[in-house]
């Protein structure tokens, strides 16, 4: 894959790389990086009960429990989820967004996804660092139920990293990311839906790469950088 030059390389250059860092950014993955993984496989199956996101329902566990409910109702394994995600691709220009925060600032994805779910999606994204759930898997493929590795781990994460002396920026879209914005220095919306956008006014609302880019810029002088 040719990932240079990208449309961001020019705004890298201008950054520089010899200052000290004290700033990362902490990046949703769904709807930021990659389409959001349970509409693909509710497309691909034909199942539309599968289209609830966090965007439609905040609380993760009923909804985790929802989704694995409709898999073992349609005899739906691993094997199936793990064939549409392997066809899917990041969203168009991610690759290069990414590439370019990670030249300049330490990044992290964190999702709410699950280390199986992301595993060939993030090959296509240049494997940045992820942190994620875990899905309890049977022999025989059936999906039985998940591990979260810590409640609240966005938010978690963005604290730890601000007690770590680190000024933070997040960019998510959904429910389950406002409290990593809450935490975070300065919090970003990407392709929000309404909702969200109506319930959380304070943050600034961004619809593409450029316009996301600009706002990190923007969040990351106002933070000194
Ligand atoms: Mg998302």
């Amino acid at each position: 894959m040719n990932m240079m030059p990208h449309p961001f390389a020019e705004q890298v250059e201008v950054a520089g790389s010899q200052r000290a860092t004290m700033l990362a950014v902490c990046l949703d993955l769904e709807g930021i990086l990659v389409p959001e993984v349970w509409v693909n496989v509710a497309k691909q199956t034909g199942i539309e009960a599968l289209r609830r996101t966090t965007r439609d329902e905040p609380d993760y566990d009923r909804l985790m429990r929802y989704r694995l409910d409709i898999l073992d109702e349609n005899g739906i394994t691993i094997d199936d989820i793990t064939a549409v995600i392997e066809a899917m691709e990041p969203l168009e220009e991610s690759v290069g967004f990414l590439d370019s925060l990670e030249r300049r600032w330490p990044t992290l994805v964190l999702s709410d996804t699950f280390s199986q779910f992301a595993r060939p999606i993030m090959d296509k994204l240049g494997n940045p660092t992820l942190l994620c759930h875990t899905l309890v898997i049977e022999d025989s493929g059936r999906i039985s139920d998940w591990t979260i590795r810590l409640q609240d781990q966005k938010r978690r994460t963005v604290e730890a990293l601000r007690a770590m002396n680190l000024e933070v920026i997040a960019v998510g879209d959904s429910y389950n990311d406002t409290s990593m914005l809450a935490a975070a220095s300065a919090g970003i919306l990407f392709r929000p839906p309404d909702n969200v956008v109506e319930e959380f006014p304070q943050y600034p609302v961004t619809q593409d790469y450029h316009g996301l880019a600009a706002a990190i810029d923007e969040a990351a002088s106002a933070l000194g950088e």
